[in-house]
């Protein structure tokens, strides 16, 4: 056994593992295959390079993308500290300039005593170290079929396939009803009944919306299981009635007869605080997804906690194959972490990453791992990525409808949000005491 830490991949996860090893003592190995190796999204050979938007999202402290940067500060991360000081305008964002960010990250990693930075591709993930693989959304191909080899190929998805998701509390229950089709189990999901009316209205304004043009390696044929909804309209006036919006074995108890259409939504998480749009995975514009799916009879007033996107990902059956502290079910000294694991955005993977860097070295060192309390947002992130429905997996972002409910709720969001955000930081704090994390 190899008495370093292997890091695939120097991305945004790659980056902040490294940084969070190496500065628990641990003697760490970077990989990064660029500038030898492109992907086809990024420009340069530095590590951390945003390789979309220049925007790591929102510093509200009382929005979950604000607690989770909050979380990560208190941790030292070096992704948060760089996109400070790299910072450009940007009201309650925090958006950098994206060179200045990514030559601060590769400054400091190449500069850091226990760090060693080689840029080559690896092929085989390696077996005789604590290892973290952390290569992305664009894993090189001779990886990916390592990965599929280790993680069996059922467990590996080059897309995602990801329906809107809506906070429960914006449902209209006077016109959704809760039911199973045909009874079949428990009452498990919210059913949007449609009349004729209703659904044609629907069919024409999905058809005629603005929808967002795939890049140029994004053109693969879709799936036949998770095509866009808009596409599947597409095929005919009906088709979606015979799909996800077939109201076989419903009943809408209001009316006693079966609706023309259903739109099904499914729970989230065990707290049912929010639900998704089953069969909704769609490239309509953020706007046009708001606008048409608040079309749906009781969404009048959904608020959109994600919206759906369908893009060229790389991620496994993480609920499958990771535990909660982001380890290989079947080696523990095998880590996943970034966007590779089902968290979606530069923060979620950075946030990850920094995770793996804390356990990994915990294994090295023979202490126990560590994970924080599914009150914080990196503890609903981890319980996404480890405790959910494997049959459902899809990437996910940080939202408050990960965060269980409070034992009693105010009637205001606001007031609701912000004691979700304290109570997030609260534990976050005593975690980390009586973990012994600096
Ligand atoms: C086209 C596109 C646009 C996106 N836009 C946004 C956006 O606007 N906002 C947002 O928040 N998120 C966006 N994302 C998601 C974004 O990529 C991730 O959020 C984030 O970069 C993932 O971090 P990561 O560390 O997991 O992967 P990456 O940051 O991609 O890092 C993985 C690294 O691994 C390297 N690598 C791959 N294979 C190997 C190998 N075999 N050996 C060695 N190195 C390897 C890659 O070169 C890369 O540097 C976008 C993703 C894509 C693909």
């Amino acid at each position: 056994m190899r008495d370093d830490i292997v890091i695939v991949g120097g991305g945004l996860a790659g980056s902040e593992a490294a940084w969070q090893a190496a500065n628990r003592g641990a003697r760490v190995t970077l990989y990064e295959m660029r500038p030898k190796e492109m992907t086809k999204a990024h420009k340069t050979g530095g590590l951390a390079e945003l390789v979309c938007s220049n925007s790591l999202g929102s510093i509200d402290p009382h929005n979950a993308p604000g607690v989770l940067k909050e979380e990560m500060r208190r941790l030292g991360s070096l992704i948060i500290a760089s996109a400070e000081q790299s910072k450009v305008p940007a009201g309650s964002a925090l958006a950098v300039d994206r060179d200045q960010f990514s030559s601060t990250i590769t400054r400091t990693l190449e500069s850091h005593p226990n760090i060693r930075i080689l840029h080559e591709e690896i092929a085989d993930i390696p077996t005789d170290c604590v290892c973290i693989v952390a290569t992305g959304p664009l894993t090189s191909d001779t990886l990916s079929q390592a990965i599929r080899a280790v993680t069996q190929s059922q467990h590996l998805y080059f897309f995602d396939a990801i329906s809107p998701i809506i906070d429960a509390d914006s449902i209209d229950m006077d016109i959704v009803f809760r039911a199973s089709r045909y009874d079949k189990g428990t009452d498990d999901y919210l059913n949007c009944p449609m009349t004729d009316e209703q659904y044609n209205a629907f069919y024409d304004a999905l058809l005629a919306a603005e929808k967002v043009q795939p890049k140029d390696f994004e053109k693969t044929p879709y799936f036949e299981a998770c095509i866009p909804i808009e596409v599947m309209a597409e095929r005919g006036r009906h088709t979606m009635q015979f799909g996800p919006l077939k109201p076989v074995g419903l009943e809408d108890p209001r009316t006693g007869r079966r609706p023309a259409a259903v739109v099904q939504l499914r729970t989230e998480n065990v707290h049912r605080t929010c639900y998704n749009l089953v069969g909704f995975q769609t490239k309509l514009t953020y706007p046009e997804q708001k606008r048409v799916f608040r079309l749906i009879p009781g969404l009048e007033r959904a608020e959109f906690l994600r919206y759906g996107s369908l893009h060229r990902n790389t991620f496994i059956n993480s609920p499958q194959l990771l535990t909660s502290t982001l380890q290989f079910k079947a080696r523990n000294t095998l880590f996943f972490a970034g966007q590779l694991v089902g968290v979606e955005g530069y923060t979620e993977s950075a946030a990850m990453g920094g995770l793996a860097g804390i356990n990994a070295v915990r294994v090295l060192n023979g202490e126990p791992t560590v994970t924080p309390p599914p009150t914080t947002a990196h503890g609903c992130l981890v319980a996404h990525v480890a405790l959910s429905d494997p049959r459902h997996f899809q990437p996910m972002n940080t939202n408050f409808g990960l965060f269980p409910p409070l034992s009693s709720t105010p009637r205001d969001k606001e007031m609701k949000r912000r004691m979700i955000a304290q109570r997030a930081l609260e534990d976050f704090a005593s975690w980390k005491t009586q973990s012994g994390l600096s």
